[in-house]
């Protein structure tokens, strides 16, 4: 039984190890068109950057290491160039040579990921992609060949566009980003990314959002915002499309979002053809509805199950939860499952929960900030989504969450989370068990909230915002017409509250939620402006960027 992996890094390179894992007879080969299998994607900024110096060590492996342990026949710089599913052939063109041979397969493998949007040239300036070793071997020659590249334009705020961003500014050149969108990150809600927006712009990354390329005269680059540029270099980060030609060649069918059509096992509309990664339509695991997820992750998952359907082992993959992670300049943005806007867009019903806890217990030297955000099926306690922006120990709390989702756990069961702790690691009540307890609280009804979009709205239809941190932070920075009343003196100071509902608020949430009880006991309508001053901050910033909150 011959298995033919077209593609040779994530998704490919982890179907052909784990099938001789399973198989020691299986006749394996793999064609790679580039140069390099098996390589480190996702190390490649960081060799632009210079912190990972040995290029070496993007290479994993060769194919003559793979040959060694795992008898597999990898042949780079060998493109298949089309399929023909009835007989069952590949055509191959070995590049050097132009040299063109027809294989037949009993099973093939599609593992040939993304490609970029479209091949954009922008004038003279050097352009290039940042997706293979070849690119960033070109990108490092033109930073290395003399002093002549002092800046760079990144086209694309995602996740590889701001990894761009830093690393080029870590190799000392000025560097500035557009972003189509009004924020970077699309992933993540607007208010969760401004201060990484905010941090970018504090280590000198030029940051254009709403923004696009209008034109290029010479070597300058006009943008729609009304500002030029000259960079020496631009990378193109401005996203990625299933590669899908060769599927086409197989009349292979593609799904509604463009991506290659598979079931739980990879098989595609043929039954001999399995299709993993980039290329590939997942299931999204709220929904059940096909999505385009291009992460490591999920590529080498599914290579494995699609070896292990190949061998006879029943499996099949577990849905989506688009779980991503960045760090930029020591920040970390990280999510899973969907954002407020998608949501919002799917007009599904929602709870929303922002809180700002610390990274580990604040008595101990080195507490880092984190914003957390946690969206939540109000019927059913389920939790939709996550977004977490700050320093240290983002990684593991987004980390949690996933598990939690995958397994089931309920927003308000994360409170009950027993979670390892010492003051250097976290909290008796970690933030997600904080996060547990404010779900609780909604869930159950001790504490209503009120969103920071939604303040406008409740105030023109007359509730009073009450200030209850302390006289010091609201002299410092207040919500306009924000009444200061300390919630320490709240009980002696009823009588100033006028009649009707009231808002309370303080700097991150949890001031705010024991005035709302104390008022609530009291027989006042009361809410909690979710995440406090902080969180409204960050939305001024989403609904006027210019402003300035203090
Ligand atoms: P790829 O790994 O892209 O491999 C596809 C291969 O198929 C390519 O080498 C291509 O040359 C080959 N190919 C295509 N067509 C043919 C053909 N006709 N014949 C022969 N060969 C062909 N994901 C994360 O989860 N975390 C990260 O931090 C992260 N960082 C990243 C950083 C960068 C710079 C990049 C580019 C990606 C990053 N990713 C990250 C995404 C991750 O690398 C991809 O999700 C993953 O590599 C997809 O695997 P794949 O097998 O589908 O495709």
């Amino acid at each position: 039984m011959r298995t033919i992996i077209i593609g040779g890094v994530a998704g490919g390179m982890s179907a052909a190890t784990r099938l001789r894992r399973l198989d020691e007879s299986a006749e394996i080969t793999v064609y790679e068109r580039g140069p390099h299998v098996s390589y480190a994607n996702c190390g490649l900024p960081y060799y632009v950057g210079g912190i990972i110096t040995d290029r070496s060590q993007l290479l994993l492996q060769t194919p003559d290491s793979l040959h060694r342990r795992f008898r597999l026949d990898v042949r780079t710089g060998h493109e298949v160039v089309s399929i023909d599913p009835d007989l069952k052939l590949v055509t191959v063109v070995e590049l050097a040579t132009s040299t063109t041979s027809t294989e037949h397969y009993d099973t093939l493998i599609l593992a040939v990921g993304a490609a970029a949007r479209g091949e954009v040239t922008f004038g003279d300036i050097p352009t290039h992609t940042l997706r293979t070793v070849s690119d960033v071997d070109a990108i490092t020659a033109l930073l290395e060949r003399d002093n002549g590249i002092r800046s760079a334009l990144v086209i694309g705020g995602g996740f590889i566009g701001l990894e761009a961003a830093e690393n080029l500014v870590s190799r000392g050149l000025h560097t500035s980003l557009v972003q189509r969108g009004p924020h970077i990150l699309t992933p993540l809600d607007p208010e969760m990314t401004v201060p990484l927006e905010s941090h970018l712009r504090a280590h000198g990354v030029d940051v254009h959002t709403s923004t696009v390329i209008d034109r290029v005269d010479g070597g300058i680059v006009h943008l729609s915002d009304g500002t030029s540029q000259q960079p020496d270099l631009i990378i193109d980060a401005s996203g990625v499309r299933p590669q899908t030609t060769l599927a086409l060649t197989a009349g292979l069918r593609l799904g509604p979002t463009g991506g290659i059509a598979v079931d739980a096992e990879n098989r595609t509309s043929d039954a001999n053809i399995f299709a993993v990664g980039d290329g590939v339509e997942k299931q999204d695991a709220r929904t059940g509805e096909p999505t385009l997820v291009t992460m490591a992750g999920l590529a080498n998952r599914h290579g494995r199950t699609t070896a292990d359907v190949i061998a006879g082992v029943a499996e099949t993959n577990a849905p989506s939860l688009g779980t991503a992670i960045v760090g930029v300049f020591d920040m970390v943005a990280a999510k899973v499952g969907a954002s407020e806007t998608e949501l919002r867009a799917a007009g599904a019903p929602l709870r929303v929960i922002h809180t700002h806890p610390a990274s580990h217990a604040g008595y101990y030297p080195g507490a880092e900030g984190m914003s957390m955000k946690l969206l939540v099926d109000p019927e059913s306690d389920r939790i939709l989504g996550a977004q977490i922006v700050g320093g240290s120990g983002v990684d593991k709390r987004i980390d949690i969450i996933a598990v939690a989702m995958t397994a089931g756990i309920t927003a308000s069961a994360l409170a009950k989370l027993e979670l390892a702790y010492a003051p250097q690691f976290g909290s008796a009540k970690d933030p997600i068990n904080q996060l547990g307890y404010v779900a609780d609280n909604l869930r159950t009804g001790a504490t209503r909230s009120l969103q920071w979009h939604e303040l406008e709205a409740a105030r023109t239809s007359g509730a009073t915002l009450i200030d209850v941190r302390s006289a010091g932070e609201y002299a410092a920075g207040s919500i306009p017409a924000a009444v200061n009343i300390p919630v320490d003196e709240l009980r002696e100071r009823l009588d100033e509250l006028p009649a009707g509902p009231v808002i309370v608020h303080c700097q991150v949430g949890q001031r705010g939620h024991t005035a709302a009880r104390i008022l609530t006991q009291h027989g006042i309508d009361a809410v909690n402006l979710d995440g406090g001053f902080r969180t409204w901050a960050a939305g001024a910033q989403v609904r006027e960027p210019a402003v300035n909150v203090v």
